[in-house]
């Protein structure tokens, strides 16, 4: 991903773009009493344990063999949980060698029959190169990518074990993009390449079921999404952030209501930074309500981004805790996101 701006207060009259599609689960009615007592089910340890599995492959830059371990890792842990899996493989070219590379957004589906479904996303891939390393001799050096790549990976092999018995009306997706950042050199290369290619594919899928009302298919509808990027940082800090509150304001306001119920402190309900990210494309072209939790203050405020696309990104700097801390929020928001609509 890539910031665009740094909100240090977040700003009146900002231009608020209209939410595109209503149909978002709201968190408005809940029973306060029973939080306060309530434990934390997600597991930090299995998460970090996970995560540090994860680094031990080496970069997982797209097309590489590291990917390849880092796929089938993923592949034999969402089955054993009894999830559906699907590969989306499309051709892109290698910024460096010019030959065709195959990248695959893998597709982890719970409750795979269900039309509706909800989006729950991340990036997979590294980066090629740690290039905003302070030290320039270090920018040719191996980028690990244990935040920004391993964490929302690590996060998702721990949530699948809750979702996977949560019921509902609503299907779950995770989905891993590839391709998210296969940059050698900016603004020459492109990002978001699988998150592009699928929000693209599913705008024609919904084309083409628009154009076509009776006939039905299996193809889903995903009533919102969320992306989690770089959600390992020991020192956790979730702003708002403003493209996905331009978007996906509802949503948005959504999931910081749960933490604020959860008094998950960390979750702060004011825009601080812009950033371009996977949510992007599936915000404008795939028409998915997405909000983006990030945490672009890696490892501090104070200390500002300066483990970003460096060789600083490594486990040591992450937590299984601020996993945990996340996957909570996301467990209780799809627990009350499932009830609400049975209500309806
Ligand atoms: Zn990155």
């Amino acid at each position: 991903m890539t910031s665009v701006h740094c909100y240090a207060q977040q700003q009146k009259n900002q231009n608020r773009a209209r939410i595109i599609i209503t149909d978002v689960p709201k968190t408005k009615t809940r029973d306060k009493n029973n939080q306060e007592k309530r434990k934390n089910p997600f597991d930090a340890k299995f998460s970090m344990k996970s995560l540090e599995e994860i680094c031990k492959i080496g970069p997982r830059i797209s097309g590489t063999k590291g990917m390849a371990k880092q796929q089938a890792l993923l592949i034999k842990h969402f089955e054993k949980l009894g999830a559906k899996i699907k590969k989306q493989s499309f051709q892109e070219r290698h910024p460096i060698t010019g030959k065709m590379v195959t990248l695959t957004n893998l597709i982890v589906q719970f409750y795979p029959k269900k039309k509706k479904r909800i989006l729950i996303c991340t990036h997979y891939d590294t980066r090629p190169l740690p290039d905003s390393d302070p030290d320039p001799r270090k920018r040719t050096g191996v980028f690990l990518g244990a935040n920004d790549g391993a964490s929302g990976c690590a996060l998702l092999m721990e949530l699948g074990k809750h979702v996977k018995s949560l019921g509902g009306v609503y299907g779950i997706d995770f989905v891993f993009f590839d391709g998210e950042e296969f940059v050698y050199q900016r603004p020459r290369d492109p990002l978001f390449r699988g998150s592009t290619h699928f929000a693209k594919q599913y705008a024609k899928q919904r084309r083409i079921e628009a154009a076509n009302p009776a006939k039905k298919t299996d193809e889903p509808i995903y009533v919102c999404g969320i992306l989690l990027d770089m959600i390992g940082d020991k020192h956790l800090d979730l702003y708002w952030e403003k493209n996905s509150y331009n978007y996906a304001e509802t949503l948005t306001r959504s999931i910081w209501n749960v933490a604020r119920q959860l008094k998950i402190k960390e979750f702060v309900p004011k825009i601080r930074h812009e950033i371009r990210d996977d949510h992007l494309p599936l915000n404008e072209i795939a028409r998915i309500p997405t909000t983006d939790i990030i945490d672009f203050d890696y490892p501090t405020i104070r200390k500002s981004n300066k483990y970003w696309h460096t060789t600083m990104d490594t486990p040591d700097k992450c937590s299984g805790e601020s996993m945990a801390k996340v996957g909570w929020v996301l467990i209780e928001w799809l627990k009350i996101a499932q009830r609400q609509q049975e209500k309806k």
